[in-house]
């Protein structure tokens, strides 16, 4: 079963690995975008760091929920909004039991991602985060590492798409051979869910 201390983990993995990666972030948004992807999430997730560190949640719900408020007000970028939208919409999706199963979690994840699409108006294909966050919600349904590889494989795969939301989509075709910032990062999140898991 999953419990607070997981969901835990699982930021400051998360934290850690966009804390690593930002440059390389920044470089695929500096191609199709405005070059602050990384800046952004690695202000946004250490500031969740710091919040959980003071103020530790009592379920897994609400680790997810103050997560995503946090993110919310500390990221000015589009992804701000959007990975809070994910965290919270995916904590209200556990209630408020004090563990979880994958298997409930694979379901809260979906309609997490569900609220992101909502919010931000992409569909599957668009060259977002969701091409890596949805494929990566239908696989933890079967396993940590299946997301893990669906995240990845999806953001891959927005390589030859073109872009038809946010920045990347004034481009228009420009935007086609470059992998997708809010993609390359959710596949981190993902990466570290399975981390903390394993
Ligand atoms: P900004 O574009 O405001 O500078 P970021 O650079 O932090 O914000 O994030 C850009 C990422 O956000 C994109 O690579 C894309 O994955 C994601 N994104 C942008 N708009 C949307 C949207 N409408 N729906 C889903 N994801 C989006
Ligand atoms: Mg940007
Ligand atoms: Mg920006």
């Amino acid at each position: 079963a999953l419990g607070v201390a997981f969901f835990t983990r699982w930021l400051t993995l998360a934290a850690a690995a966009v804390d690593r990666e930002a440059d390389r972030l920044t470089e695929l948004d500096s191609a199709i975008g405005d070059a602050d992807h990384g800046a952004n999430l690695k202000r946004g997730f250490a500031a969740v760091r710091d919040v959980l560190e003071k103020e530790p949640p009592q379920t897994p719900g609400a680790v997810l929920v103050t997560a995503g408020r946090q993110l919310i007000s500390t990221v000015g970028g589009a992804s701000g909004p959007l990975y809070g939208t994910l965290l919270r919409g995916t904590g209200k999706g556990l209630g408020d039991s004090a563990t979880v199963s994958r298997e409930q979690l694979a379901a809260a994840l979906t309609e997490g991602v569900a609220a992101v699409g909502r919010l931000g108006g992409a569909h599957p294909g668009d060259k977002t985060m969701l091409d890596a966050l949805g494929p990566a919600a239908g696989a933890l349904g079967e396993s940590f590492e299946a997301a893990r590889d669906a995240a990845e494989r999806g953001a891959l795969a927005t390589v030859p798409l073109q872009a038809r939301k946010g920045r990347a989509s004034y481009l228009g075709e420009r935007s086609v051979g470059h992998q997708d910032p809010g993609a390359t990062s959710s596949a981190l999140l993902v990466a570290a869910l399975a981390e903390a898991a394993a």
